[in-house]
């Protein structure tokens, strides 16, 4: 199901700063997303390109506050992609609080995985992926078979997001600290894969560094576990 994006390159160095601003309050967190934003603009539209889908902007929204999308309510914490209107949703009160907890390298840090990975899902509905997604998720025998094609979607999400991140690492450099604290940034619930899987995807991610690392669709159950 990964089709032609399979072959495609993302981006090149130089295409997408990393936005020099730390997201410590609303307004810069506001600011970071759409510096970022902008990056995976510029980042993303030759490897769709490549692969012969046409390439057009989402729309993104960063909120603080509790409201409805076509998707449903967004609830306090939670960023997430909506297909039916193709907008990002980044709740910016989760950055808020990354860098309570972590400090402003940890809050670029998590906002740029959690901004690469909702992007990661737009990158599935320009490809048809989500769709075919959609779909076989509808045909699905039952709630285990829908959940394990729910893992790989969102496996697959976080994979993209990483193939970005490692493509532009000279101009949006990600440290190897930062990496070796994924203890506390992975995305700890269920339907994202157990730690260990989101692990090897996005390390498959930072080794190959191109969407073809990002097969999630014909990976055995026990890699989208
Ligand atoms: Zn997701």
């Amino acid at each position: 199901m990964l089709g032609r994006l399979d072959g495609a390159q993302v981006g090149s160095s130089g295409r997408g700063a990393k936005p020099q601003v730390q997201p410590t309050n609303p307004n810069a967190v506001n600011e970071f997303y759409n510096g970022l934003l902008k990056c995976l603009n510029r980042g993303w539209p030759a490897a769709i390109a490549a692969a012969g889908y046409e390439f057009h902007q989402p729309a993104m929204a960063v909120v603080f506050a509790t409201f409805n999308t076509p998707c449903g309510k967004s609830a306090p914490y939670v960023s997430f992609y909506c297909s039916s209107d193709e907008t990002i949703y980044l709740r910016g009160d989760e950055i808020l609080i990354s860098n309570r907890d972590y400090g402003p390298i940890g809050a670029s840090w998590w906002a740029s995985h959690v901004g690469t990975h909702e992007y990661g899902h737009y990158v599935q509905q320009l490809t048809g992926m989500m769709t075919a997604y959609q779909n076989l998720y509808a045909a699905a025998p039952d709630q285990a078979a829908k959940d394990q094609l729910e893992r790989r979607l969102e496996l697959q999400a976080s994979c993209l997001g990483h193939v970005f991140l490692t493509a532009n690492r000279r101009t949006y450099p990600i440290t190897a600290q930062m990496r070796s604290d994924w203890g506390w940034q992975i995305i700890k619930i269920p339907n994202h894969g157990s730690e260990a899987n989101q692990r090897y995807w996005i390390n498959r991610a930072v080794q190959l560094k191109r969407p073809g690392a990002c097969n999630t669709w014909a990976a055995p159950a026990a890699q989208v576990s």
